[in-house]
């Protein structure tokens, strides 16, 4: 064998092991703060849609919203899933935005089929605007069909964690999982006057992002372990949880990369990551 064969053969090998890569989607935790981002052209809202340009187009996306939790784990499974404007004292204009983004209820039926606990949603949910708010800035055009996944309040972070681990194979089949959320998210606490943050808040932040780096995720689970900082900024869970969910779902082999690294309103931490 010549040098040029032991290259040509290196480089075969090299293009089959990226052809392997690009099949696993990469997976998304976003966080969405508020849902004015939907409609502004801000720092955030601009690399949601840098982040929709820059991966592979997936085939359908599901996503872990935070505002939608169930008592459950519940799949969307309609047709055409209504836009969810769920929440209050907005502008007219945000109450305008739809995202008419199809369902996909085969693949609904398949996540039933492979873990028997998640059920199916016909008629009661749709998409919450933690789901829209971010794919209508990834995906302005709505042509890729979205299904939402809920936080299941009768489980456990631990369990909940359990459960959407079972769904990893769907990643190499283009399916895009993407968890919404905020890691540090104290509404009662936000202030509209300072752009300073809190302490507690920068101080779980920078934590979450080291156990995140590490691949510490059963630290993560157990947050109210994680001392004072974690109280302030998980109050209530159900904008941390995606994060977790987001995590079950992480190839062990996969590098995080952190983007909008910033604390809106001085106690919602816009932390972003992907995982490849
Ligand atoms: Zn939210």
């Amino acid at each position: 064998m010549t040098q040029k064969h032991i290259q040509d053969a290196k480089s075969v090998v090299k293009k089959l092991q990226e052809g392997s890569r690009t099949e696993r989607m990469p997976l998304l935790f976003i966080g969405h703060g508020n849902p004015m981002n939907a409609i502004e052209d801000n720092e955030y809202s601009r690399n949601w849609e840098k982040v929709g340009k820059d991966i592979p187009k997936p085939k359908a996306i599901i996503c872990m919203s935070a505002h939608w939790t169930t008592k459950g784990s519940f799949v969307t499974a309609m047709e055409t899933p209504p836009t969810i404007h769920d929440f209050y004292g907005f502008p007219q204009e945000l109450y305008q935005v739809t995202y008419p983004a199809k369902g996909d209820p085969k693949l609904a039926n398949d996540m039933c089929k492979i873990v028997k606990d998640i059920m199916l949603d016909e008629d009661e949910w749709g998409l919450d605007h933690g789901a829209w708010s971010v794919l209508h800035k990834m995906y302005p055009k709505a042509d890729i069909p979205v299904l939402q996944l809920s936080v299941d309040y009768s489980r456990s972070p631990e369990q909940q964690y359990e459960l959407t681990k079972e769904l990893v194979s769907l990643r190499e089949k283009g399916i895009l999982f993407l968890g919404s959320g905020n890691i540090v998210h104290n509404l009662s606490m936000a202030s509209f006057d300072t752009k300073k943050p809190y302490d507690w808040a920068v101080e779980f932040d920078a934590l979450s992002r080291d156990l995140i780096e590490k691949g510490d995720h059963k630290a993560l689970i157990h947050y109210e372990k994680l001392g004072a900082a974690a109280k302030m900024a998980i109050p209530t869970d159900e904008h941390y949880r995606p994060l977790l969910t987001t995590l079950a779902l992480r190839g062990e082999d996969e590098k995080v990369e952190f983007f909008n690294e910033g604390i809106d309103l001085a106690s919602v931490s816009m932390r972003s990551c992907i995982f490849r």
